[in-house]
């Protein structure tokens, strides 16, 4: 068994879909013999997009989630900007529709439209786990300026509310892509001059000093740099309350993959390494602790939508719930970081930044036995015809990991084995830790 504080050698007992002791508990009822095999806790991502209501073309609740199940990822958060939740009958109309739908236990994000600032703590204790907010319109979500940021987060720090904050600069991206589109620019290349660096460092540095200010609890998106790290480190420093995602694409995808895969590399911000001098420098930031955890930004789209129409107008997104863990597992198994680290990345710290802890994040008695069985010795290919995901494609396609994921468990029963999810929609909604105001957290649909 794997924690963040090591791992050592013990039966988990499970009853009623709960961790009832660890240690050496001996033989009762049905066991699952996992020697030779690690056992992590389930994975906790809290950045995902599965359309669903919404373009459920480009993905849905069942597939996304089955593609989560298949990988170790037994909760994740959810929201999707082309339906956004922001007031409580959206919340409502989400979780009715999603009833049956899920293959993992998930928590519902809702979307701050500047308008939408004084029904924050409603929306809050309705149970929504945090508050999407962008400095720039992106996906048909108004980008909030610094002004509406400071009044949203100083209302957040008003109710211990959580948020999570895409960063880029609006002035800076609104005017490279007025001038790329008006030199009549259509190729990929573009993209890193439309999404710059500068544009997320303002957007970085401008929320840090926000979030400082107010006193907030605000995390910061996929962030993309050593550099835009080094800021949310600094504003650390000096007090404030970041938590900063890293997220694969910024370590495994090249910024100039863009120039011959096209809009299957159109992601934002975009890939940013330039050199194996830069891909260690993003390892050594993961290894410093400047990274609080690891999330997917999964928003996937089939080679057909992402190929259709010019560069402009391709859908931004990857899919990324199939090779997320897989990716950081191998990353592990190799030596690039403490296997201890990654549970510590991807399961507790962001199960207990969202207030999802011990029931999520953790194998201790009294939390949900959603766990993940690794062989550390296997060896595997990822291929288009194993993605899980509708998007049926991934950036990582033809990459060899290191660490088979045996199976999965959500709350003691098996929901994905060998890369095969059962698509058994168990999973329930778990309410954010708003609802605590409200007396009481158990509420589950
Ligand atoms: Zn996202």
């Amino acid at each position: 068994m794997v924690s963040p504080d090591g791992r050592h050698r013990a039966d988990l007992a499970v009853s009623g879909g709960q961790v009832v002791a660890v240690g050496d508990v001996g033989a009762h009822g049905r066991v699952i013999d996992a020697s030779g095999l690690l056992v992590l806790p389930g994975m906790v991502d809290t950045h995902v997009h599965l359309m669903d209501p919404g373009p459920t073309e480009r993905e849905d609740f069942p597939t996304g989630t089955a593609a989560a199940a298949a990988r170790g990822v037994t909760t994740i958060v959810e929201h999707t900007h082309a339906h956004p939740v922001r007031r409580p009958e959206d919340l409502a109309e989400k979780r009715s529709h999603l009833v049956g739908r899920s293959n993992v236990d998930f928590g519902l994000a809702a979307h701050l439209w500047p308008e939408d600032i004084p029904g924050m703590a409603a929306m809050w204790e309705e149970g929504v786990t945090f508050f999407k907010m962008f400095t720039c319109t992106t996906h048909g979500v108004p980008g909030l300026d610094a002004a509406s940021v400071n009044a949203a987060l100083k209302t957040l720090a008003g109710f211990g509310g959580r948020a999570l904050v895409h960063c880029e600069d609006e002035s800076l991206t609104a005017l490279a892509e007025k001038t790329l589109r008006e030199s009549g620019r259509v190729d990929p290349v573009l993209l890193t001059e439309w999404r710059s660096r500068e544009a997320e460092l303002v957007a970085v540095a401008a929320v840090s000093v926000l979030a400082l200010t107010s006193g907030a609890a605000v995390t910061l998106a996929h962030v993309s740099t050593p550099t835009a790290a080094g800021i949310v480190s600094t504003a650390r420093h000096i007090g404030a309350d970041l938590a900063a995602e890293a997220c694969p694409q910024y370590f495994a995808l090249d910024e100039d993959e863009v120039v011959e895969r096209g809009s299957l590399r159109k992601f934002t911000p975009p890939a940013r390494i330039r050199s194996e001098e830069e891909r260690g420098l993003m390892w050594d930031t993961l290894r410093a602790g400047v990274y609080s955890h690891i999330a997917t930004d999964h928003a996937p789209s089939t080679l057909d939508q992402k190929t259709q129409g010019d560069f402009w107008s391709a859908p931004f997104g990857l899919p990324g719930l199939d090779t997320t863990l897989p990716y950081f597992l191998d990353a592990a198994l190799g030596g690039r970081i403490e296997l201890e680290d990654l549970v510590g990345l991807y399961s507790d710290a962001p199960a207990r930044r969202y207030g999802l802890f011990p029931e999520k994040g953790a194998l201790q008695v009294g939390s949900d036995a959603d766990f993940v069985l690794v062989d550390p010795e296997g060896r595997w290919e990822v291929r288009n015809e194993d993605i899980v995901s509708k998007a049926a494609w991934s950036p990582f396609t033809g990459r060899r990991f290191q660490g088979s994921i045996v199976a999965t468990y959500l709350r003691g029963r098996l929901v994905a084995e060998n890369g095969r999810p059962s698509d058994q929609r168990t999973g329930l909604f778990i309410p954010g830790r708003g609802v605590d105001r409200r007396g009481g957290r158990s509420i589950r649909v």
